[in-house]
């Protein structure tokens, strides 16, 4: 049996992290770690479901987010993450602190992580429509099974507005 790899985002996707409040707290608002820290972060139940069968069905789960790495951050997302009962997924990736584009750095990201975990089908789930779309792009030029999941969660506003690095 081929070897599967389930790739979920974070924000927008897993959780319902918490937003900024005002337009004036939009600037820099997702490289702070403290609404992580000090809001509720619930989570979206459809795609925990997801990853449970990706689970069941022997997959190794990924959450890769973009929000830009630090210890601080780090703990952050997966205290967040646990919180929301998001459980036995393998890694939990950042964007490293030398990274600019999200998505360019996903998209790097998808077939470096297939080679590493001898996968041959990648299953990606992501808020953001034109990740989603680059992903199915990568997957085709890889030639990697695998299909893309766009979620959108009529709770989650944040996407249309910005999260540059969410
Ligand atoms: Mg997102």
């Amino acid at each position: 049996m081929s070897k599967r790899l389930a790739i979920f985002d974070m924000d927008g996707t897993l959780l319902l992290s918490p937003g900024p409040r005002t337009e004036d707290a939009h600037k820099g608002f997702w490289k702070n770690p403290e609404p992580l820290e000090t809001r509720e972060a619930p989570v979206i139940e459809d795609t925990l479901e997801a990853l449970n069968r990706s689970l069941a069905a022997g997959a190794t789960v990924i959450v890769m987010t973009g929000r830009r790495y630090s210890p601080r951050m780090q703990t952050a997302a997966a205290a967040a993450l646990e919180a929301a009962g998001v459980r036995g997924y393998a890694k939990l990736y950042l964007k490293p602190q030398d990274e600019g584009d999200t998505g360019a750095w996903k998209e790097r990201m998808i077939p470096a992580l297939a080679r590493r975990y001898g996968a041959s089908r990648v299953d990606l789930w992501d808020d953001r429509p034109e990740h989603a779309e680059a992903f199915r792009r990568v997957l085709q030029r890889h030639l990697l099974e695998g299909t893309v999941t766009e979620v959108s969660d009529p709770r989650w506003i944040w996407g249309t507005v910005q999260p540059k690095d969410a």
